[in-house]
């Protein structure tokens, strides 16, 4: 290398290094415990906040929460009063490979810039108050990796790696010229971007679960269901065979951990816990029965509030698709609102965007239309405490040991210190301009207190 362009390199790493410093500072005060005083507790469970009470920080960990004065030798003080602590907010579906771009910018640009827009969006994630994502299809192991070692910021990342589907079904996004892959043809784009796993068959099935498990992902996510975004599978189509659905919960199972699915109908989703899912994404067009059962058997529903029947970015397809979720989804909210044994986390579904780096927003709106049918406190529980059992599902494979949206005594500490009483006005979580302290694992990423 001539020593022109080693200069030119060190110039452009230092732009580099600089500017993504000035985007999101990690906070550069003297390592020690932070001590948060005055401040009023909601700790991710109970409706009733704990008022003015004081909590220490240890490393990455909450390690003390007291009415009683506290002081930290050697630590920092951040005076807490007129705000609320609490857990840092837990998006149970994204997926970060797909979020700043347009949908056909997944199918058709290089990976590289999906790349660097899914960078941007991490950062605009976590700088929404979101500490923790399960990311529910694509491959995001790099990221996660890049996020966890603190190259970039992010939130923490619970992968699926590839997203299972079978030949006509949701991520079979092949033209209709091309041939089918076993029978010679290319595999669809977002199978060669390790997004999607196109598999037919009990040993197609065990060899790509196994090679997402491989790959690090937490939980498995099939397809068992008709999607509005693929291009090749009517919504009331039924994907996968029970004995297909067995052999993946079979390989994940001998790994400690669960199969998720997306599915919106009645039937995809029975066949999916007949056979041995533990959760399920979007459940949209479920009726009263299923939901009952998944309350009885303790199956997850992860939903979304999908109520823009009509998205620009969406063929009209598509968007005919859509428009049929849309209706279904008051509907399931209202059943939900009935059923308080029924295991329920929100997740956003960010999927597509308008543009490049655009689209954390829809986190917020989200919550925002929620409102149509919960309290603040019913929302805010979805995306924190209820979330904490779920994401233990993933036992040896979870990524974070340790207790996640909850503030309590030896939890992890990912916290938001929010401007007024977010249980009163959910506008203290969803402006961002209200999150005033943004701390994952013990670091703090955004202080606008002291
Ligand atoms: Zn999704």
């Amino acid at each position: 290398m001539t020593i022109m362009r080693q200069v030119i390199k060190r110039v452009v790493v230092g732009i580099l290094a600089f500017c993504s410093f000035a985007a999101v500072a990690q906070d550069d005060a003297p390592a020690g415990p932070i001590l948060f005083t005055n401040v009023d507790v909601f700790d991710g469970v109970n409706e009733k906040l704990m008022e003015n009470v004081n909590v220490v920080v240890t490393d990455n960990k909450i390690t003390q929460i007291s009415s009683e004065d506290l002081a930290v030798a050697g630590g920092r003080v951040i005076n807490g009063e007129g705000h609320t602590l609490m857990p840092g907010i837990i998006d149970a579906h994204t997926h970060l490979m797909f979020s700043g771009i347009t949908f056909p910018e997944v199918l058709f640009q290089r990976q590289s810039y999906g790349t660097i827009q899914s960078t941007l969006i991490a950062r605009d994630t976590l700088m929404n108050g979101v500490t923790t994502v399960r990311d529910m299809a694509g491959d995001v192991f790099g990221l996660k990796r890049a996020i966890d070692d603190g190259s970039i910021p992010g939130p923490r990342v619970y992968p699926s790696g590839a997203m299972i589907s079978q030949t006509s079904g949701h991520a079979d996004f092949r033209l209709p010229a091309q041939d089918n892959p076993m029978f010679g043809g290319a595999r669809p784009v977002p199978d060669q971007k390790g997004h999607g796993a196109q598999v037919d068959g009990v040993p197609q099935m065990l060899a790509v679960t196994r090679e997402q498990l491989r790959l690090g992902a937490s939980q498995i996510k099939l397809a068992v269901g008709g999607s509005v975004s693929g291009i090749n599978d009517p919504l009331d189509t039924t994907q996968f065979t029970l004995e297909e659905i067995q052999a993946a919960v079979a390989a994940a199972e001998n790994w400690g951990t669960y199969v998720t699915v997306h599915g919106y109908t009645t039937r995809a989703v029975n066949q999916a816990i007949d056979g041995g899912v533990k959760s399920i994404e979007h459940g949209q067009l479920l009726d009263k029965p299923t939901l009952e059962r998944m309350a009885k058997e303790g199956i997850w529903l992860s939903i979304q509030p999908f109520t823009l029947c009509h998205e620009d970015g969406l063929t009209d397809a598509q968007n005919a698709k859509q428009a049929i979720v849309c209706e279904g989804t008051g509907k399931v909210y209202e059943w939900i609102k009935q059923m308080p044994d029924l295991k329920v986390v929100h997740g956003t579904d960010i999927f597509i965007s308008p543009g490049p780096g655009i689209g954390v927003s829809e986190e917020v709106e989200q919550m925002e239309r929620l409102l149509k049918w919960f309290t603040p406190y019913e929302i805010l529980k979805m995306s924190t405490g209820n979330a904490t059992e779920l994401l233990q599902l993933s036992g040896p494979r979870n990524p974070y040991p340790g207790d996640l949206g909850v503030v309590k005594e030896g939890a992890l500490a990912d916290l938001l210190l929010v401007k007024g009483n977010p249980l009163e006005d959910i506008k203290a979580v969803s402006n961002r301009d209200n999150i005033k302290i943004i701390m994952k694992d013990g670091k703090i990423y955004k202080n606008t207190v002291n």
